[in-house]
């Protein structure tokens, strides 16, 4: 007889297995396939931050006529590569389209339902499983250079507020004042003290390590290539063979898009776009800030941990472009010289890039896949898979319980963005 798996979750990256642990928490049998090694995604050399306080989407306004003038400057945070590429004009097309007040709003307000949710689920898990990964609820610092990008900053603090997002605005003197890390000259700073950061490497090596630990099974080097979902159950054509699953929970981030033919959902093709990103990640050097700092004049942000310290950004939508583009890591370190005492630590451990799932509306997409039975998908996080982590794993446990979620489930709907 034919070995039949209850639910089958297609990537380990931290939504994957974030998916798989509350799977198992609600008594479900589960297996993670990986196409390569269990975080080697986008999971693996992000800032780490978990941020209630950037609910506000990517496509906001007047985001289109900025990303046209940093076209021209390639070491822009926000950057184009132009070329001819449907998809990505497709992409474009959309997301331009949400770049209003109305849909900036309706996107903020849902990504802050699953935004809350998965930071207190988060602290609950670390203290329940015992991951151990540098949490810390830290807060966080936006810090401005420029009196006007403070000015700019301070837009969307009423939205922040209403949605529960506790800010303080701090004026230059009294920040430089309280963080010997930075030069003097800020201009001013945002804290928003309900944030928090953990080290994202050790985080998906713990929830790994829980999976594994409470009956579920990775299998490495093991790359879905073709689903056939029917009435009587899903047949998974891997690189490793077949395997037949109850239900199967598709979370393959950036690479989501990419499986669009082999899971029947040639709309995903057109909803997604991978956004490259870079990190830097040093030992620790003597002088660090006292919480995970966004240099706002360059899009940068400075995270350290006991074991590292790391500058992280950039958005470039250049395709799988694996190149580590020198002129990008440099634009790292400058901001940092520009801002910081100690800008750099005294050892390089890795110079990273990896590809967030950038959905065309910039809110994640979590739910049944329109007209199949059998698959889910848990994609398009963003810039804050990490942070929207624990909440994405309870709602999909949820949703496929077939129990009313914790989270509204319908700005997430896959359906919103079908055909
Ligand atoms: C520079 C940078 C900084 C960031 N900072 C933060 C931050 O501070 N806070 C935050 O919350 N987020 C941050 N992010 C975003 C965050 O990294 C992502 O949103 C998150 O990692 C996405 O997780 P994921 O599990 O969906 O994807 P991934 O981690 O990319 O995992 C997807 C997995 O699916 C696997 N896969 C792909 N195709 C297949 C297939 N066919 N079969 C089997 N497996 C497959 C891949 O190999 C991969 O391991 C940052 C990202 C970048 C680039």
């Amino acid at each position: 007889m034919e070995q039949r798996d209850d639910v089958v979750v297609v990537g380990a990256g931290v939504v994957g297995l974030a998916t798989a642990l509350a799977l198992l928490e609600d008594g479900r049998g589960v297996r993670v396939i990986e196409a390569r090694r269990i975080g080697s995604g986008s999971s693996h050399g992000n800032c780490g931050t978990i941020t209630p306080s950037h609910a506000p989407p990517l496509a906001a306004p007047g985001r289109v006529g900025e990303a046209l003038r940093m076209m021209v400057r390639p070491d822009a945070p926000l950057y184009i590569r132009p070329r001819v590429d449907p998809r990505l004009w497709r992409w474009l097309w959309r997301f331009a389209g949400r770049c209003n007040l109305r849909d900036w709003e309706a996107s903020a307000r849902a990504k802050s339902l699953l935004l809350n949710d998965s930071r207190a689920r988060l602290c609950e898990w670390i203290g329940r499983h015992g991951l151990d990964c540098e949490f810390a609820e830290s807060g966080e610092d936006y810090v401005f250079r420029s009196p006007a990008a403070f000015e700019r900053g301070q837009h969307e603090l009423d939205l922040l507020r209403e949605l529960g997002v506790d800010v303080e605005v701090i004026d230059g003197p009294a920040f430089d004042a309280q963080e010997p890390a930075v030069l003097p000259g800020t201009a001013g700073a945002i804290r928003f003290r309900g944030d928090a950061v953990l080290r994202p490497d050790r985080y998906v090596d713990e929830l790994a390590r829980v999976v594994r630990a409470r009956g579920g099974r990775i299998d490495e080097e093991c790359a879905l290539q073709r689903l056939e979902d029917s009435t009587a159950g899903a047949a998974l054509h891997t690189s490793a063979g077949i395997l037949h699953a109850r239900e199967v929970v598709v979370a393959a981030g950036a690479w989501s898009p990419n499986l669009a033919r082999a899971i029947d959902a040639p709309w995903l093709a057109g909803a997604m776009q991978p956004g490259k990103g870079y990190s830097i990640t040093y030992d620790p050097p003597p002088l660090v800030p006292r919480r995970p700092l966004v240099l706002r004049d360059w899009s940068v942000c400075v995270t350290s941990w006991p074991s590292g310290f790391r500058l992280g950004s950039t958005m470039e939508f250049s395709g799988f472009d694996e190149r580590l583009r020198p002129r990008r890591l440099a634009a790292l370190e400058r901001a940092a010289r520009a801002s910081l005492r100690e800008p750099a630590g005294p050892v390089v451990r890795e110079r990273w890039c990896g590809w967030r799932p950038m959905s065309c509306d910039d809110v994640p997409i979590i739910g049944r896949l329109p007209g199949h039975r059998r698959t889910w998908l848990a994609t398009g996080h963003g810039m804050m898979g990490v942070g929207m982590s624990a909440g994405t794993g309870q709602l999909v446990a949820d949703l496929l319980a077939g129990r009313g979620p914790a989270v509204d489930p319908s700005a997430f709907d896959p359906g919103r963005l079908a055909g």
